[in-house]
């Protein structure tokens, strides 16, 4: 009996706060030079459950200027690419599975046929040879994680995917969010955010051989197979293009001087020298978001490099709106500043590797006021000579 009335408060009180907490509607990143977009989709082409028509309605449900679609081995069709308008471009990918993992390979040419094997070194070169920028997927995930990590023949890799984080909640926590997500599907998806710990510390070690870019992906299927070959839709397209998304920033010239014309080759080039952070944008918009190291003659933002003339500031400023943020600093993988603030302009002390995480706490009473991952950036490069 008392189990029973403890499930009944714990079921009313999760469905309630489900009603009353309104995280922040999504809408077009105001700035040009900003394209906010997602990266790592599925489609029915493989184990997705719409076609390219539905993601593409629901990206533009989701505001999105940019989408990276990528079934597992297999390439977009010619007609597949037609259909994108000017300002949601589709950037042509392929989720390659090797016996090492899987890869994401992003502008790929249409109907790439893959080699047929499951070596990895083999794949990635063979995407290397027709230019595409190769970012290994779900590095740490339970089932398939990426086991290679001899070969440096890659250029980016995932740091937080999606459909990895929220597989990896407990039982009562995935519980929670299911009940939640009928009556609120973004506080649920929110909920259900972690820290990915494991890529931050990888991402560290390898960015002290050489610089790798470091994105977010949602690995959005929309489907959960049932009993009796029933799917599930879950988490559905629109909720999980609006979870966590990549935010480019271009140079001014990119469209012929109209950035929110970027082609999907202006946008991956800008991906893969790192000039993009991922923002929670569910938890709270991170439009504007500004990261840049400055010396006396010049300013470098994510992906940049700045040479190293004795004397540099930390600039981060957070967009207003959002509740305070926690802002970590990390130099060469070592926090060296942790603050609840909304800004930072504070001096370095020499050159390494400058990356930041900013942490929103969750709303609502269930969300425990925890801090959850808000923002990453890729890191600036303080170069000695
Ligand atoms: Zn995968
Ligand atoms: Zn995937």
């Amino acid at each position: 009996m008392i189990f029973l009335s403890t499930l009944f408060f714990v079921v009313a009180g999760t469905l309630l706060e489900g009603l009353l907490v309104k995280l922040p509607i999504l809408s077009k990143c105001g700035d040009a030079n900003e394209r906010v977009g997602v990266i790592h989709v599925h489609t029915r082409a493989s184990d997705g459950s719409g076609t390219v028509a539905e993601v593409m309605a629901a990206a533009e449900k989701a505001n999105l200027s940019f989408i990276a679609i990528t079934d597992h081995n297999v390439a977009m069709t010619e007609s597949d690419l037609a259909l994108d308008p000017p300002d949601l471009p589709i950037i042509s990918g392929v989720e390659v599975g090797t016996n090492a993992g899987h890869f994401l390979a992003l502008g790929i040419p249409p109907s790439w046929v893959q080699p047929k094997t499951t070596d990895d070194r083999t794949l990635l070169a063979a995407a290397r040879a027709v230019g595409a920028f190769r970012i290994l997927a779900h590095p740490f995930h339970p089932h398939t994680p990426w086991t290679d990590w001899k070969t440096s023949d890659f250029d980016g890799m995932e740091i937080w995917n999606e459909d990895a984080a929220w597989r990896q909640n407990n039982f009562f926590d995935l519980m929670d969010a299911l009940l939640l997500y009928g009556v609120n599907n973004q506080l649920a998806l929110v909920r259900l955010a972690s820290t990915p710990e494991e890529n931050f510390a990888k991402w560290d070690q390898l960015l002290q051989q050489r610089p790798v870019a470091g994105i977010c992906a949602a690995d959005t299927h929309a489907r959960i197979r049932l009993a009796f070959g029933k799917d599930w839709r879950f988490p559905g397209y629109v909720p999980s293009l609006e979870v966590a998304r990549e935010h480019v920033l271009l140079p001014p010239d990119a469209g012929n001087g109209n950035p929110a014309l970027a082609s999907p080759a202006e946008l991956i080039d800008a991906l893969k020298n790192g000039h993009s952070y991922c923002g929670l944008d569910s938890l709270y918009p991170a439009d504007g978001f500004s990261f840049r190291i400055s010396s006396a003659s010049s300013s470098s933002g994510p992906g940049d490099s700045l040479h190293w003339t004795g004397t540099a500031r930390i600039q981060i400023s957070t967009p207003s709106g959002a509740s305070l943020p926690l802002i970590k600093v990390f130099r060469d993988g070592r926090e060296i500043t942790e603050e609840q603030t909304r800004s930072i302009d504070e001096p370095i002390t020499g050159p390494g590797r400058y990356r930041a995480e900013v942490f929103l706490r969750q709303p609502g009473l269930t969300g425990l006021r925890r801090w959850t991952l808000w923002v990453f950036t890729n890191p600036v490069y303080v170069t000695a000579q």
